[in-house]
């Protein structure tokens, strides 16, 4: 399939991140806005089969993998019945899922029976009580147990570690030291200015130098991957001993956007081609008003040529200020 969302700069978006719900079971400080969250009407949600559709022109126009997140997507039933109809569309090589892992275990084999490939799972402490700060939920055992049974049943599994300077950045060795032990990639991400509460700081970004610098001291010498995939967010590293793998997600001190190759659809129905657009294309009212696949795909085209440079030029036209946009409304 010949790729047709092509921006200005030469970049091809083949990943598109589908935002099934802004709504979460947990309240992660770095995300969810504190106390007074108001939730997308559900006559704004995108319905299962406006997602299918949407998927179906991304996929025509190149898209090749496509990720259900949220807010959290295991909120939305009857999850599993989307993800089976994405998987029968053509030109679509994987489906992923990122969640908070609360609702997974219940949810295990319908998801797996469902086609999807690949699941990320977050997880910010193995401390309960920070786990609780960090979350505002007390589930630790329970995302412990849905990573557990993700792998018994096959999933390619990776976990999602935020790390924000003085909540979590001393158990980086520990995370290291789980992915040494499990085999399961930890990826670090670094704090970006998308909570929903305004609590970010440049100061409470730790650095991907920093956590190499913990992990050097505290483990050993850590070198990239040789082969890794150029275009993925997330930098490989493993250790001189071959034992484990890390990833980085450095989006703050070391932005990838000219690799960028991925696109959004937030649960409102909007076409983010940046994670740091705001507001993105209003590709629901769009779609609602009776337009034909073929008007989508151009329109689609269209703002896909539009995309910003990247997050600097983003930052020229937005500043870098907490709140830019809500983490939890677009899905990582
Ligand atoms: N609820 C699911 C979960 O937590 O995995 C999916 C949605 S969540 C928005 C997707 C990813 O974004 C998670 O790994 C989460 O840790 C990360 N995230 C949320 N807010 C962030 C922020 N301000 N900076 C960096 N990563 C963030
Ligand atoms: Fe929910 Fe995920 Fe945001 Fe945490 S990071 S509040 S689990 S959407």
């Amino acid at each position: 399939m010949k790729s047709k969302l092509i921006d200005n700069y030469g970049r091809i978006a083949k990943k598109l991140r589908v935002s099934v719900t802004d709504r979460c079971n947990m309240r992660c400080g770095y995300c969810m806005p504190k106390n007074n969250t108001k939730w997308f009407d559900s006559t704004e949600v995108l319905s299962f089969e406006e997602i299918i559709r949407l998927s179906s022109i991304f996929a025509n126009l190149g898209v090749e993998k496509i990720r259900i997140t949220g807010g959290e997507p295991l909120v939305r039933p009857l999850i599993e019945n989307l993800i089976k109809s994405i998987a029968k569309i053509p030109h679509i090589k994987s489906i992923g899922l990122t969640t908070n892992g609360l609702l997974f275990s219940d949810k295990v084999k319908k998801l797996k029976s469902s086609g999807l490939n690949s699941v990320n799972i977050s997880l910010d402490s193995f401390k309960e009580d920070r786990f609780k700060m960090m979350t505002g939920t007390n589930g630790l055992g329970k995302v412990i147990s849905s990573i557990q049974k993700a792998r018994d049943v096959g999933f390619d599994v990776k976990i999602n570690t935020v790390v924000v300077r003085g909540w979590n950045d001393d158990e980086v060795v520990e995370f290291a030291n789980f992915a040494r032990h499990t085999g399961i990639t930890v990826r670090f991400i670094e704090f970006m200015p998308l909570d929903g509460t305004g609590i970010w700081r440049s100061d409470l970004v730790f650095s991907k130098k920093e956590m190499i610098e913990k992990l050097e001291s505290g483990i050993g010498e850590v070198s990239p991957v040789l082969e890794q995939e150029i275009s993925a967010p997330a930098k490989l590293y493993s250790f001189s001993d071959g034992i484990g793998t890390v990833g980085f997600i450095p989006s703050v001190t070391e932005p990838f956007c000219n690799q960028c190759d991925r696109i959004r659809l937030t649960s409102d129905g909007r076409f983010l081609t940046c994670l740091f657009e705001n507001p993105g294309y209003d590709i629901k009212s769009y779609l609602r008003r009776g337009a034909s696949d073929e008007e989508l795909s151009q329109c689609l085209i269209h703002c896909m040529a539009m995309k910003q440079e990247g997050i600097v030029s983003l930052i020229r036209i937005n500043g870098l200020k907490p709140k830019l946009n809500l983490m939890h409304t677009i899905g990582g």
